[in-house]
């Protein structure tokens, strides 16, 4: 079976099924619709001035106006960057700075913040930037409600090139600062595809995408898993609720849901969870963070998702490296994140030596093949840093691999503490953690200390009604039941930690605050 090679394949092959549906936008599309929509958002842009090449920037939650300019911008040839809708002046400038962006289609704002005024705000430190369309204006309808001017966009898709960028995505900043990662259409085209090909995509499904869209899990995972098959992207509404998600997916009859560990986590929580008809739902992805095997468990019992399938990757690599399939078995398919993905590499590494280590040892995931990106936008030396000279893309994540090739990931190399010259993986300590009665959820971090180099910090959200915790309390729970090594030194009680919009627990930030509080 060949890729659809555009959309335009797909409209062919498919024209009078639903691509695309925007509940709380009230609105929808035919393949027909869409395609032809496209062509018209493409032609108006043209005639604004957005050429090939040209960084586009989108910066929204998700709405149908998103996925039109993601596929107008492709039509074009045009670089889409894709601006995370929590950043603020500081972070937003950057971004339009640092790829270069022209023309940004913007927002009108949500959950009280004001897009056009933050872009008036930061205007004048982007030279580059010469036009903002905010959705919903009158600049907006006239460039979605041009006439298509077929002839040109022809010429133009056939001068594009597979290698070209398509789109430069920030990494979501768990580890530092965000960076560029410059994707082709080869790169995430592919990689929707062969993600839909695993799940069993065809034109009689309909995905439920409440993950955001300026992320690789929204726009290629969602949307380019959904029209390379000829099935229907159903976008629940800007702003992510269990309820809204699910009544979505009930309404629309959706076949597929998708969602960060967290978000599942708030399904299931739900008290009428039970009331809402999840009939329709086959399959789903869980990704982005790691995926705890009971939440896989009650998923898939729970929730009506018998098929749903893990997937591990990174923005750098479109993202998905492994994912586990339909054939899999139950426990490998909630304890581990799959095996390589089709015509993809994988190997796991001592990060000091570079040599494969033996399966069944932790290391470093390498991935390579044709999801590695071209590189980070203008910033050859972390490039180079990031991908070695073979071509491999070192992901900085600590992993397992099996003897059959199933990975595990048990954290990130950054966050490894080590003790008196012991490494201490955060995660083994955190699922131990989690077995004390009055642990909601918990996370380890290392601190710098005099004696053993560093110590474990253990922030822990206790369940209501919980007795208090000290540091003492919580070490005479462990004393005993793991290596002395591994027992937290200090213990801090919050309600929440401090998250990426990804739903990615921000260990830098909490290893910052850990060093105020012991100062
Ligand atoms: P930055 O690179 O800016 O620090 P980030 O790595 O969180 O941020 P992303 O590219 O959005 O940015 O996320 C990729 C990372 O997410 C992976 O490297 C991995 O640590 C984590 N991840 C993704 N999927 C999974 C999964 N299924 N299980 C465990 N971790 C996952
Ligand atoms: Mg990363």
């Amino acid at each position: 079976q060949t890729i659809p090679r555009n959309l335009a394949q797909t409209a062919v092959r498919f024209p009078d099924q639903e691509a695309l549906v925007d509940v709380a936008g009230g609105r929808r599309w035919t393949y027909a619709q869409f395609h032809r929509d496209v062509r018209r958002l493409a032609t108006g842009l043209h005639r604004f001035g957005v050429r090939s090449g040209d960084r586009v920037g989108i910066w929204g939650p998700n709405t149908w106006e998103w996925v039109l300019v993601q596929y107008a911008t492709a039509e074009l040839g045009a670089i889409l960057v894709t601006v995370n809708p929590a950043y603020r002046p500081h972070e937003l400038a950057y971004v339009l700075r640092q790829s270069g962006i022209s023309t940004v289609v913007a927002h009108p704002g949500f959950r009280s913040s004001d897009y056009p005024g933050m872009l008036d705000e930061v205007h004048d430190g982007c030279p580059e930037l010469r036009r903002v369309v905010v959705m919903g204006t009158s600049a907006w309808d006239e460039l979605a409600g041009a006439d298509a001017d077929d002839a040109l966009l022809d010429g133009i898709g056939e001068r594009l090139d597979p290698e070209d960028a398509i789109n430069i995505q920030y990494t979501s900043g768990t580890t530092g600062f965000p960076k560029g990662a410059t994707l082709s259409h080869r790169n995430i085209l592919n990689n929707g595809w062969f993600i839909g090909e695993l799940l069993g995509y065809d034109e009689t499904d309909r995905v439920c995408i409440p993950v955001p869209f300026y992320h690789c899990f929204g726009m290629v995972i969602g949307n380019l898993a959904c029209t390379t098959h000829g099935s229907c992207m159903v976008v629940p509404g800007p702003v992510f609720t269990p309820g809204s998600a699910l009544r979505a997916v009930e309404q629309e009859r959706c076949t597929s849901l998708y969602g960060v560990p967290t978000m599942f986590v708030a399904e299931l929580g739900l008290e009428h969870l039970g009331d809402i008809d999840l009939s329709s739902l086959r399959t789903g992805v869980m990704a982005g963070a790691p995926c705890p095997a009971p939440t896989m468990r009650a998923v898939i019992e729970r929730m009506n998702m018998a098929e749903v399938s893990i997937c591990y990757g990174m923005t750098e690599t479109s993202p998905v490296s492994t994912q586990t399939r339909r054939d899999d078995s139950f426990e490998r398919r909630t304890t581990t994140v799959g095996r390589a993905g089709p015509h993809l590499e994988v190997k796991v590494i001592d990060p000091a030596t570079a040599e494969t280590v033996p399966r069944g040892t932790p290391g470093e995931f390498c991935a390579r093949g044709y999801s590695v990106m071209k590189g980070y936008w203008d910033e050859p030396e972390r490039t180079a840093q990031a991908i070695d000279d073979e071509g491999w893309m070192h992901s900085g994540d600590l992993a397992v691999m099996d003897e059959d090739g199933y990975v595990q990931i048990t954290g990130r190399i950054k966050d490894m503490v080590i003790r008196g010259g012991e490494n201490i993986y955060p995660r083994e300590v955190e699922e131990f953690l989690l077995t004390h009665p009055d642990v909601l959820d918990v996370q380890v971090v290392g601190v710098p200390d005099e004696t053993y180099g560093e110590e474990i910090m253990a922030w822990v959200r206790l369940r209501e009604g919980a007795e208090p915790m000290t540091a003492e309390s919580l070490r005479a729970f462990c004393e005993g039941r793991i290596s002395r090594h591994k027992i937290p030194r200090y213990v801090h009680v919050v309600d929440e930690f401090p998250m990426t919009v990804t739903g990615k627990v921000r260990k830098v930030e909490m290893r910052e605050e850990s060093l105020r509080l012991l100062d």
